[in-house]
């Protein structure tokens, strides 16, 4: 087996020097026990949190020792009633060629016919699920509004504008890093208009996009467009806040210069994670799934090909080189 290690702490953006690669034997599973060959990682963003080492929501990652983050694997030798060689599996033991844990540890998932099995880390994963409890049950879009997502070329904030329209959303507005993400919002994802954060004064455009406020804020960034969205928010708007990417480039922690504004306007911003809301993904499977069968909604994958890329696959999100999902399809076959 091929493992990725922490070796040291990053400081700000991840570099691959805090990384080491390791090979060691695995044995036969032992009764209950299944050996799993991974076929597709997960590299995410909350990781560079468990990075870091502080009391959070999820422990931190231990030094030294290999990474854990989401995969698709295959069965290849169990010891175990419940799964067979052959199955599908969704788990949380990446970043490694092969996984040998209780059976437990691994969920079969039937593949779905068009979709690729990675989707299971995207689309039809972690990131849909945040997507999907973060426009259902914590904005609570609903009809009419006018809805801006930040991070919507990504995985998560894909979903959640393409989510928005179907809760029924008169305008859904995105943003994202690049020129041709912008495109893809408008021309494959049905973005009524989108931006690049980068190149505009991001309060100044809102204000021109959505002259009688936005209702809803799904905010997968933090920082200045947070500062920005707050500044354009309608009375009552609500704030899904879902991630602030933004600060690992930052020298200094942005703060909420106009938070006074959240009084006046009576702004409901509310955090949320994602496995607290376990309990919705029948339903999530459900009607994403329908979706995406129907061609309601489309999903892109950057996918890195070969398991010493996993790094660069990571750090590149910091730098913004995925369009839709960062996948890892770890031996390319
Ligand atoms: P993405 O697929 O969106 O990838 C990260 C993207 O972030 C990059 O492609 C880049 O796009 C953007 N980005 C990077 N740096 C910055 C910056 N300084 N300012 C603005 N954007 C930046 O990742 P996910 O969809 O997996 O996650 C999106 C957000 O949701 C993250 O903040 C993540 O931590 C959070 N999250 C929260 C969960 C929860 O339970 N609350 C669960 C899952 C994710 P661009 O080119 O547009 O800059």
């Amino acid at each position: 087996v091929r493992e990725i290690h922490l070796a040291s702490r990053p400081a700000r953006v991840p570099e691959a020097a805090n990384f080491r690669f390791v090979e060691r034997t695995l044995g036969s599973p032992r009764a209950g026990e299944v050996l799993v060959k991974n076929l597709y990682l997960s590299v995410d963003p909350y990781m560079r949190g468990r990075m870091r080492d502080a009391p959070s929501y999820i422990p931190p990652f231990e030094l030294d020792a290999p990474l854990a983050g989401g995969a698709v694997g295959v069965v290849v030798e169990s010891g175990s009633e419940s799964l067979s060689p052959g199955d599908h599996v969704v788990h949380d033991l990446g970043w490694r060629t092969h996984a040998l844990a209780d059976a437990e540890a691994f969920r079969a998932v039937e593949p779905v016919a068009g979709v690729p099995l990675s989707a299971f880390l995207g689309v039809l994963g972690m990131p849909g699920l945040t997507a999907y409890v973060g426009v259902s049950d914590i904005a609570r879009v609903s009809t009419g509004d006018t809805v801006f997502v930040s991070g919507a070329a990504g995985a998560v904030g894909s979903l959640a504008g393409q989510l928005a329209r179907h809760r029924g959303a008169a305008r859904v507005i995105g943003s994202a890093g690049s020129s041709m993400k912008v495109e893809h919002l408008v021309d494959d994802l049905g973005f009524d208009t989108a931006f690049d954060y980068r190149k505009v004064d991001v309060a100044d455009r809102l204000k021109a996009l959505a002259p009688d406020g936005l209702n809803v804020y799904f905010d997968n960034v933090g920082g200045q467009q947070l500062e920005a969205a707050v500044e354009n928010l309608g009375n009552g708007g609500r704030v899904a806040m879902c991630g602030w990417i933004s600060d690992f480039h930052a020298r200094e922690p942005a703060g909420l210069r106009n938070g006074r504004l959240m009084v006046a306007k009576r702004l409901t911003l509310q955090g949320f994670i994602v496995s607290d809301h376990r309990h919705r993904e029948p339903e999530f499977r459900k009607e994403v799934g329908a979706l995406l069968a129907g061609g309601g909604i489309t999903f892109r994958e950057t996918v890195i090909t070969g398991i010493d890329y996993t790094v660069d696959a990571f750090i590149g999100l910091f730098e913004g080189h995925n369009v839709g999902k960062m996948i890892v399809d770890v031996a390319g076959e």
